[in-house]
């Protein structure tokens, strides 16, 4: 199908127009947080609800994922004082417009399967935010350094409301909800277009059977990684679709009986998430929890709810990495090892 033209908005007419969509919505858009990033002075870009258009962080990728709009680091879920407790409301009232790439759009729907469709629960607490959100797919300018979303198939979506590129002097959107389009923005014959392909080329493992993955677990390739990754969890923070979290009451005073239930966003490459009563772990080594990360973004996440890797390309986590551990490459490493594990299988029969 042919693209039409996106519509132009620029200056003054942007200003009312962006004006009518924070009447109804909290907009949530990447925006830089100076020398808020790993290295003195450096900056980060993260999600915040914005207020003018201007700040929005339009032509790099950002530091952080738009999970943040509906799975925050911390949360209050629960206030208690002696045998009482209460639910915290939530604090916006109006619907959510996050302005996310494709990859972060996809990503939310892997938070969707862990909170809505795991085990037939509902997270009552993602539910409340999810059914405010309506996404702004925002159009990726270029290739960003690392990113191999073309691999996951996840460089396009039809799951907008709109969808909008940027430039120095303002926007070119489409509406697909009429209610968000704009009867003075003027025509233009600028199309929407994301990459179509991806420099970094990852090939995603496709297990035949639970022996394969059980085999895979002792192959000497993950051996590396007990020298190398220090548990830091940073990649697992910076995740579109990492889910780990801890629930800790935290009292406010000598009183025991009062205070509030949080939820804080958590990490299984950490020591110490996985123990158990006795203060017993059960991935005890480096090698063992990286290897855990990896095959539950390759492996359970599917064999779960059959949507593929839990994993939309964006490469945040190699690019937190203090180590310089690349997540892409160890899913090439792993295909390599699935490869001399067949092989070695054939020669056995032989
Ligand atoms: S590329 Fe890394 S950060 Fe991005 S979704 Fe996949 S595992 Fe998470
Ligand atoms: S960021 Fe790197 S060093 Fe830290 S836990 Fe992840 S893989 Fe290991």
């Amino acid at each position: 199908m042919e693209e039409v033209g996106l519509k132009r908005l620029t200056g003054d007419a942007l200003d009312r127009y962006f004006g009518t969509l924070l009447d109804r919505f909290q907009v949530w858009a990447p925006v830089c947080i100076p020398a808020g990033g790993r290295y003195q002075g450096q900056d980060a870009v993260q999600y915040k609800p914005v207020s003018n258009w201007r700040d929005i962080v339009w032509d790099r990728r950002s530091d952080y994922s738009s999970r943040e709009a509906i799975l925050p680091i911390t949360q209050t879920l629960y206030t208690f004082t002696g045998d009482d407790y209460r639910e915290v409301k939530p604090k916006q009232a109006k619907d959510l417009l996050i302005l996310a790439r494709s990859c972060d759009i996809h990503a939310i729907r892997h938070l969707d399967e862990i909170f809505l469709q795991n085990g037939g629960y509902e997270d009552s607490f993602y539910r409340r935010v999810r059914d405010k959100i309506h996404f702004a797919l925002m159009e990726c300018t270029h290739e960003f350094d690392g990113c191999f979303c073309a691999s996951l198939g996840t460089n396009d979506t039809d799951d907008y409301a709109m969808r909008l590129a940027f430039d120095d002097e303002g926007i070119f959107f489409e509406a697909k909800d009429p209610s968000l389009d704009c009867a003075y923005a003027t025509p233009s014959d600028r199309v929407f277009a994301n990459p179509t392909e991806n420099e970094l080329k990852v090939e995603f493992p496709e297990f035949r059977s639970i022996e394969e993955v059980n085999e895979l677990k002792s192959h000497p390739m993950w051996d590396e990684y007990n020298s190398r990754c220090i548990s830091c969890g940073a990649c697992t923070i910076a995740c579109s679709t990492c889910t780990c979290f801890e629930t800790r009451d935290i009292v406010y005073s000598l009183n025991h009986h009062v205070g509030e239930r949080r939820r804080t966003a958590s990490s299984c490459m950490v020591a110490g998430f996985d123990a158990v009563a006795g203060s017993k772990g059960i991935r005890l080594e480096a090698k063992d929890r990286y290897r855990y990360k990896i095959m539950h973004k390759i492996y359970a996440h599917d064999a779960r709810f059959h949507t593929g890797p839990m994993c939309v390309g964006c490469n945040r986590c190699s690019a937190h990495c203090p180590q310089l551990i690349s997540y892409p490459a160890t899913i090439n490493k792993v295909s390599q090892a699935l490869r001399e594990i067949r092989e070695q299988e054939v020669g056995y029969g032989e």
